[in-house]
């Protein structure tokens, strides 16, 4: 029963009938599982179904069950191969070998295996993932890099390697595989000339002059003593006939393949040469009875597959030649189904491609196209939608190119929701008749149902040039934009690569720039049909005109500084970041170059994810290049990194510059005071925010940036210049970072320095813990906010109400707006009530605070296993000389005393081993160690004017 199913399925599978033979196979398998047979027959179906997973699982399962018979490690072998494996399968041949070491057929398919892993490691350099840095090490290549073409090529060939042999032709491509391979690669192309040349022969029949059949290689001496004397005579005249052929003496030639097969009649080679001389006599019948005959001998005596293969793909082209497509299909993939030769590969495809474009043109009939769509419309109005698609597409295929076709279907899908599909047919609809304006219209309906306001509003307005008067047109475009609201125009935006294009080209920039500096530029500007579309582009995109083009140097280049390029390049400015440290600078500008020049910002907010890719203008070190007309600076960097940045684009600092600390940390005025000296810090405009906007991270230095969380406002305090700045600073700020978090400026800008609660808690907290420590050390580090007890609650709170104490008197006698500054228990309920469980006392506060849970001590572990606190982390090393040290500088100048940060100052001080504030001086700001500070005094403001700047708000 199981032997009736597999002779079934066998001469179904002679037949053609893949689906019948794997049929009766599985049947048969059902009855038999055992039988190794079934298997090897059901992989080769599944082969030719091109189902080469379970091509491969078969013919695992035939190995097992019968290891010793090498026929299913072909089957394996050829189900790897089919697969792109070829190490795999060089193995698995290796293996047959074994135990069948004379098997020709096994060495055949080993070699070819062989061959095609290497051409698969040579061709497919491209594919490792450390491409770009291989290049960018490169001394030859790197200057590739540069050429955005180039990227973009790279790219295709990391995606798919085959696209090398679409771009090898460039000589920057060739270098690349040279170098990446170290080879030589004109040799290896040289090498590779036989074969070429054979596939034209076989491809390019009437190509003048012919070339020669393939010139088999020549057997080597030792292969010739194996010969009988009739075989070395028949090598002997082919050689010959292959001379005449290349001479173009065909009827020679003939006579001399003929001969030669009388002596080595089972030669296929011999039948395939005289076809292919049949082939260049246009004898193309002839051509395939000869390839007919080879293959028949050529399976009687297990004839390497290859040349079987050759043959049917010559019987394949002279099809073509007769006009006989579809046979000429069904002949290569039959050679393919033999051996898998790229070029037999792309011959088949490009036979389907002309078959199926054959069939489609046969099939248009314009007259039954409009019945259809007769009927479509029939069926719409009734309300049959998915009828009325069918007699649509029906049409569609009848006449390809009439728009009304797609518009209508359109209108089906949309009345199905099937929006995507119906935007791809309003979109090939306006591709067929550009001044259809329906098309427009369906496209605006569409993204209305979609809630893409912003592109349904571009579509109405495109359906409005063609008819300024449609009422449809008028409606929706009122529609659209009022339903549009800022924030999703903007993140339409962001991803458009339209508003990308404008926003970095320098041409539009200067308009932008001169645009925002004088108002009346404008109306010149919109002159320029160009610009005007342009213009509109980003104004329909959301983008504030006058903020684009702000010219905005983002120092620093790390977590912070790079979500800030991305966001204010997306929302339109023209972004130089700066970093002066070390070679970073460089390290983003190579990671950005490998990454076509984009930098990606992953911004999740309130639950959504997006991914956003951002141009920004330039990445340097050179203050000269990055500060060049500079409307503001943004100084993304730790506070003891400002002074460096600030002193480096100080020539490019002018009257009307707006200066940008995020975070400004607690003395940033004063440094940029004592920076740029009296008269010019007085004309620029300084913006002190109290943090970071968001919690970030790199994923992908220079490359990739994760917003985990923005947040939902953000406090700072702007001081004006004397000199109106060039931007206006909070909404321009506002404008470039996005709409959250919601810039909230009040107050005086001294407000953010008195106001910063890390000065107080982190040292309370490091002084309550170990101030009277015993230098023993602790078998793990003491809970840092969920440890505090009582008498550390009370310190902090003194600290706190001297911090208040002095904004109160400075307030009071200077008139100054300070309320931002809060007693640290009315800042842990603004911004932890609803964490905190216990808010009997400030410490009880601390204590419950879950945000707060299991954050530990700073600690070094010694030797010993044991913890001692760490004096030189940051909660020392940043919050005295950038916090509590500047605070009591304010305070003295006040002449306000402050026993309690003056107690935890100096304890400080001690166990960093720093003077900051001089015992011997009655414990004022004039220590040795001063210069490391932004306390006032550092700067040599002493006086109330000074420490409050100029000029007075
Ligand atoms: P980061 O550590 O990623 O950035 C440090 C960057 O500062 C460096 O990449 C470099 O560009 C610059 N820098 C450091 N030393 C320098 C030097 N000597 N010369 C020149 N440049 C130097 O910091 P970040 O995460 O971007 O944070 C920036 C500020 O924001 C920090 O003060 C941080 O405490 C604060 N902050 C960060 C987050 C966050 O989620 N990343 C959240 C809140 C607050």
């Amino acid at each position: 029963m199981a032997d009736e199913l597999k002779n079934k399925g066998n001469s179904a599978l002679s037949a053609g009938n893949i689906d019948e033979a794997i049929s009766c196979y599985t049947e048969a398998i059902k009855l038999d599982p055992s039988n190794h047979v079934l298997f090897s027959n059901r992989s080769a179906a599944y082969c030719k179904a091109e189902r080469y997973t379970e091509a491969l699982a078969d013919a695992d399962e035939c190995v097992k069950l019968a290891p010793n018979w090498t026929k299913g490690y072909t089957r394996k072998g050829a189900a790897l191969e089919f697969l792109g494996r070829f190490d795999e399968a060089v193995g698995v041949y290796e293996d047959a070998l074994q135990k069948e070491p004379n098997n020709a057929q096994l060495k055949a398919a080993m070699e070819n295996a062989y061959s095609q892993a290497g051409n698969k490691a040579f061709f497919n350099p491209f594919a490792d993932p450390k491409l770009m840095d291989r290049i960018q090490k490169s001394p030859k290549l790197r200057s590739y890099l540069s050429d955005p073409d180039f990227r973009l090529k790279l790219q295709m060939m990391q995606q798919d390697p085959s696209k090398l042999g679409q771009f090898i032709q460039d000589p920057r491509v060739m270098a690349c595989v040279s170098e990446l391979l170290g080879v030589n690669l004109d040799d290896a192309m040289n090498g590779a000339g036989g074969d070429a040349q054979d596939d034209k022969m076989e491809t390019d029949a009437a190509a003048s002059p012919p070339p020669p059949p393939k010139e088999e290689p020549k057997p080597s001496a030792s292969a010739d003593q194996s010969l009988t004397e009739e075989e070395k005579k028949a090598n002997a005249l082919k050689e010959q006939g292959n001379s005449a052929y290349k001479a173009k003496q065909f009827d020679q030639a003939i006579e001399l393949y003929k001969q030669a097969m009388e002596l080595a009649p089972t030669n296929v080679s011999l039948y395939t040469n005289t076809a292919a001389v049949r082939f260049e006599q246009q004898r193309y019948e002839d051509c395939i009875a000869e390839c007919q005959k080879g293959i028949e001998i050529g399976r009687e005596n297990n004839a390497d597959f290859k040349l079987i293969a050759k043959a049917l793909a010559r019987i394949a082209n002279a099809n073509v030649k007769l006009g006989n497509l579809r046979e000429a299909k069904r002949y290569f993939d039959k050679s393919l189904s033999e051996h898998r030769a790229p070029d037999v590969i792309k011959r088949a495809q490009e036979i389907e491609r002309q078959l199926k474009q054959l069939e489609e043109q046969a099939y248009i009939n314009p007259e039954l196209a409009e019945e259809e769509k007769a009927k479509g419309n029939e069926q719409f109005s009734n309300g049959k939608f998915p009828d009325a698609i069918r007699h649509y597409s029906e049409a569609i295929r009848r006449n390809p190119d009439d728009p009304r076709l797609y518009s209508n279907r359109a209108a089906c899908y949309t009345k199905l929701m099937e929006f995507n599909m119906a935007l791809k047919d309003c979109d090939t609809c306006i591709k067929k008749d550009p001044k259809f304006i329906k098309g427009y219209l369906r496209k605006g309906a569409c993204l209305m149902a979609m809630k893409e306001n912003v592109k349904a509003a571009e579509a109405y307005r495109k359906a409005l040039e063609i008819d300024e008067n449609c009422q449809e047109a008028k409606e929706g475009y009122m529609q659209a934009e009022l339903g549009t609201n800022d924030e999703q125009r903007r993140q339409a935006a962001l991803n458009d690569p339209e508003v990308q294009d404008i926003l970095s080209d320098p041409a539009m920039q200067m308009i932008l720039g001169q645009m925002q500096k004088d108002p009346k530029a404008v109306a010149e500007h919109l002159q320029n049909p160009q610009v005007r579309t342009k213009l509109q582009k980003l104004i329909d995109a959301g983008i504030p005109i006058t903020m684009s083009g702000v010219k905005v140097v983002i120092c620093g280049g790390g977590n912070g500084a790079h979500v800030a390029a991305g966001l204010a390049a997306l929302n339109g400015a023209d972004v130089r970041m700066m970093s002066t440290f070390s070679d970073e600078a460089e390290r983003i500008s190579a990671a950005l170059a490998a990454n076509n020049g984009l930098l990606r910002v992953t911004y999740t907010d309130a639950g959504t994810t997006k991914e956003l890719d951002a141009k920004l203008s330039v990445v340097t070190k050179d203050p000269a290049v990055a500060g060049k007309d500079v409307d503001l600076i943004l100084l993304v960097v730790p506070a003891f990194a400002h002074a460096g940045y600030l002193r480096a684009l100080l020539p490019n600092i002018t009257p009307g510059t707006v200066i940008c600390g995020m975070p400004g940390s607690p003395g940033f005025p004063f440094e940029v005071d004592g920076i740029l000296g009296p008269e010019l810090s007085a004309q620029v405009t300084l913006m002190d925010w109290a943090t970071l906007p968001w919690a970030c991270r790199l994923l992908e230095f220079g490359r990739h940036v994760e917003v985990l969380g923005t947040k939902e406002s953000m406090r700072g305090s702007v001081r004006l210049g004397t000199v109106p700045s060039r931007v206006d600073p909070v909404p321009c700020l506002q404008s470039l970072l996005g709409q959250r978090p919601v810039l909230n400026a009040s107050g005086h800008i001294l407000g953010i320095t008195l106001g910063s609660v890390n000065q107080i808690v982190h040292l309370a907290v490091m002084y309550g813990q170990w101030y009277n420590w015993d230098g023993k050390g602790l078998p793990e580090s003491p809970l840092f906010y969920q440890g505090i007890n009582e008498e550390t609650g009370s310190l902090l709170n003194s600290m706190s109400a001297e911090i208040c104490a002095l904004a109160k008197k400075i307030s009071d006698t200077q008139g100054v707006d300070l309320k931002s500054v809060l007693h640290i228990y009315d800042w842990y309920m603004d911004c932890y009530g609803k964490d905190i469980s216990d808010k009997s006392t400030l410490a009880t506060s601390m204590r419950t605070n879950a945000s707060y849970r299991g954050l530990r001590h700073p600690t070094v572990v010694g030797e010993d296993g044991l913890h001692r606190p760490n004096y030189g982390y940051r909660y020392m090393t940043e919050d005295v000389p950038f916090g509590l040290v500047i605070t009591k500088g304010i305070a003295e100048i006040f002449q306000l005393p402050t026993p309690n940060i003056d107690r935890v100052l100096a304890w400080s001080q001690k166990q960093m081993g720093k003077e900051f504030v001089r015992e011997s001086a009655g414990g004022r700001v004039c220590g040795s160690d001063i210069g490391m500070t932004r306390a006032p005094q550092r700067y040599g403001l002493t006086t109330v004017e000074q420490v409050l700047g100029v000029p007075k708000q």
